[in-house]
């Protein structure tokens, strides 16, 4: 089973609830898709044992080969070549390596060289695989970075998917493909709408899902009436307590620190199980 951990926004709690449960679930593995600020490696503290890079392939143009045509610039929906009179100008930083430009290319000017834009780590703690990306500083495209992770992603284990916040391309590229999606929030007005865009999402890439409020004693009552009113489970409630505050700033787990927590963490497995048997 592939267990997705979202939110709408970050700042929620994602990785508390993605690390806690990683480490409360038997057989499990961790994957931090989170790829602009992976951080879950600073609670887990995983023995890294490999780290490969990621690349896409950019193009080169042979301007010996090239007419100036302009066919190239013309297929490129992300503006990353331009065909000038007597030039070619790619801008590596906003391709996404699709390879349109090569394949459409008449006079087979253009050749594909690849680009590393970021890498992925793999590495072990306790039994927990773990596996996290990383995009390089100035790099945008976070999705390839995102599909190198997930090609690492173990089917005899139950995998959590920590995705990166918000409700873009990147997250899609996260979520897609899991068995069930809990939604992170915080019970303020930013927090619901944040939710809502996120549910929004979830429903259209039609991944069954549920919520943790997190920090659940602040705010308002407003994300409980929204998510009753909208047949959204709340799979659990995280109050504010200064000490988990404190356990989350040292970067340790809380079902290690406060063992109490435990029984949370178990239930809200127990409860996606329940959701996805009853399909
Ligand atoms: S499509 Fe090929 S031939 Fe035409 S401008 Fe681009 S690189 Fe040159
Ligand atoms: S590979 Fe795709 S994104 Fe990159 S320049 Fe060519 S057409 Fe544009």
């Amino acid at each position: 089973m592939i267990i997705s951990i979202a939110s709408g926004k970050g700042g929620t709690g994602k990785t508390t609830i993605a690390v806690n449960l990683a480490f409360t679930i038997p057989n499990c593995q961790l994957l931090d898709c989170d790829v602009e600020e992976p951080n879950d490696h600073i609670f887990i503290k995983p023995d890294i044992i490999d780290k490969i890079p990621v690349f896409i392939p950019v193009p080169e143009v042979d301007l010996s080969k090239c007419d100036f045509c302009g066919k190239c610039a013309q297929v490129c929906a992300y503006n990353a070549i331009a065909a000038l009179k007597k030039k070619i100008l790619v801008f590596p930083e906003l391709c996404h390596g699709c390879g349109a430009c090569s394949y459409l290319c008449p006079k087979e000017a253009i050749k594909e060289v690849n680009k590393e834009i970021g890498s992925v780590e793999i590495g072990e703690k306790d039994g927990l695989q773990f596996v996290h990306g990383r995009l390089n500083i100035s790099e945008a495209m976070s999705p390839p970075v995102i599909k190198a992770v997930k090609r690492y992603i173990n089917p005899t284990r139950t995998v959590i998917i920590d995705a990166p916040p918000g409700t873009s391309c990147p997250v899609i590229e996260a979520v897609k493909e899991s068995d069930f999606c809990i939604l992170v929030t915080e019970p303020t007005p930013f927090g619901l709408y944040d939710l809502m865009l996120a549910v929004e999402v979830l429903r259209k890439i039609n991944i069954p899902f549920g919520v943790v409020i997190n920090r659940s004693d602040i705010g308002n009552d407003k994300t409980d009436i929204y998510c009753k009113e909208e047949n959204i489970p709340v799979l659990m409630k995280i109050p504010f307590k200064k000490e988990i505050a404190k356990i989350y700033s040292k970067g340790e787990i809380i079902i290690e620190a406060l063992p109490e927590y435990k029984k949370d963490f178990n239930g809200l497995f127990d409860k996606i199980k329940r959701m996805r048997k009853q399909g």
